[in-house]
């Protein structure tokens, strides 16, 4: 039995949870990843920005709040399963959101997200009492994750923003 098919016998006997707030790597298959995934790590030891980590399940998750994902493929690339496919890679549906945490919500003036992002999909609306509300437009944002890496309250997080034609990555 090769590798791929002893790890799928391996998974018949097991249940695992498909956690949809879990950001995988680039052009990884929704439907197929957790089957297809054999924690080899290779994915992780290819991406140059080190912000591929790994679950508590052992699947590899992307940490945009460790760094910016360039979108660069390396990882799928890499993946000698197909668990990342490298022709899927656009389809990303992750969007930025910034919590209630946001300095600026709170008074403290604070621009970090908005000058560091190279798409400008995100402003800042004013409110009264000094604060000012960071508005995402969710069809310029990528996805990349470097405000999040930037934002010094760490309030920047990502929703699955998922057009019904991009279906994909888990
Ligand atoms: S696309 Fe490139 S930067 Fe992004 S996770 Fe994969 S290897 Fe890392
Ligand atoms: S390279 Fe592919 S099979 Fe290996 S851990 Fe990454 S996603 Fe899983
Ligand atoms: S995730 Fe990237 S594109 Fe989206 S708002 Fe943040 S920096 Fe801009």
């Amino acid at each position: 039995m090769n590798k791929l098919a002893s790890r799928r016998a391996f998974l018949k006997g097991k249940v695992l949870r498909n956690d949809q707030n879990s950001i995988r790597p680039p052009g990884a298959d929704a439907a197929e990843f957790l089957e297809l995934c054999t924690q080899c790590d290779e994915c992780r030891e290819a991406c140059p920005e080190d912000i591929i980590k790994f679950d508590t399940q052992g699947f590899p998750v992307v940490q945009l709040d460790a760094g910016p994902c360039t979108f660069c493929g390396d990882c799928a690339n890499a993946c000698p399963t197909g668990a990342l496919n490298p022709e899927h890679i656009a389809y990303w549906p992750w969007r930025a959101r910034v919590a209630a945490t946001c300095l600026s919500m709170n008074g403290i003036s604070c621009r970090v997200c908005q000058d560091i992002c190279d798409h400008r999909a995100i402003r800042f609306q004013l409110q009264t009492g000094g604060r000012a509300e960071p508005v995402l437009d969710t069809d310029t944002c990528t996805g990349c994750g470097a405000c999040a890496s930037a934002c010094p309250a760490g309030s920047v997080s990502f929703e699955r923003h998922t057009p019904p034609t991009q279906e994909v990555a888990l």
